[in-house]
């Protein structure tokens, strides 16, 4: 089973992913986490992808692509989760080349709600798990005891660039997956993480 993950940035895809893979066994194929590693290791592919991400701006399609290959020949389990690919109807062309997608979940929040939600987040720089301002203020990683840290695409100017990016490209892939037939899950991510993941399990399961 192959899930197509879909949302404005801030409306919880990490955090479900994150929540998710506690009851279910997945592949996972974050691509900007991913893109992150190779950020981390500092070579010359992740300078480029940097030079991107830091303005909010989309990494190329051929570095995309040959990252999802990647990580897809890396040990594939029978459920994958797709998070933050596809983002534009070019990707998704990319994606039904590589397999079927049989559900998109779509994760509905108003911009207002994921910008309060971008400013209170934290990503640990050690594990990537994410987390708030609130729960962490002494910015420890629960998990690791890593340091939290802000995204640097977390800027305000890199963050509108993505609400753009996100309305004009993501956007319409809702209704791209519902005239192919897919079926789209819409859920109410204004919810807490726990209401959030039932409902995604219900629809899973
Ligand atoms: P995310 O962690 O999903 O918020 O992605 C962080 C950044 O990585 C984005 O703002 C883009 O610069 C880049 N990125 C993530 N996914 C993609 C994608 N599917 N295509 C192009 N760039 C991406």
């Amino acid at each position: 089973m192959n899930i197509v993950l879909l949302g404005i940035q801030g409306s919880g895809k990490g955090t479900l992913v994150q929540d998710l893979s506690k009851h279910l066994d997945f592949s996972l194929v974050s691509v900007g986490a991913l893109l992150r590693e190779e950020i981390a290791t500092g070579s010359e592919l992740g300078k480029l992808i940097k030079s991107k991400t830091d303005k909010g701006e989309l990494v190329d399609i051929k570095i995309v692509i040959e990252t999802v290959k990647r990580k897809l020949s890396q040990n594939r389990k029978p459920i994958v989760i797709f998070d933050g690919f596809p983002r534009s109807s070019e990707q998704a062309d990319e994606l039904d080349k590589i397999c079927n997608v049989d559900l998109a979940i779509y994760l509905n929040l108003k911009k207002e709600d994921a910008i309060k939600r971008i400013m209170n987040r934290l990503t640990c720089s050690k594990c990537g798990n994410i987390t708030t301002r609130v729960k962490c203020p002494d910015l420890i990683c629960p998990v690791c005891k890593g340091k939290l840290t802000v995204r640097s695409d977390d800027s305000p100017e890199a963050v509108n660039k993505r609400f753009e990016q996100y309305e004009l490209e993501t956007y319409p892939l809702i209704e791209r997956y519902k005239k192919h037939g897919v079926l789209v899950a819409e859920i109410d991510a204004s919810k807490t993480p726990d209401e959030v993941l039932k409902a995604v399990m219900k629809v899973i399961k």
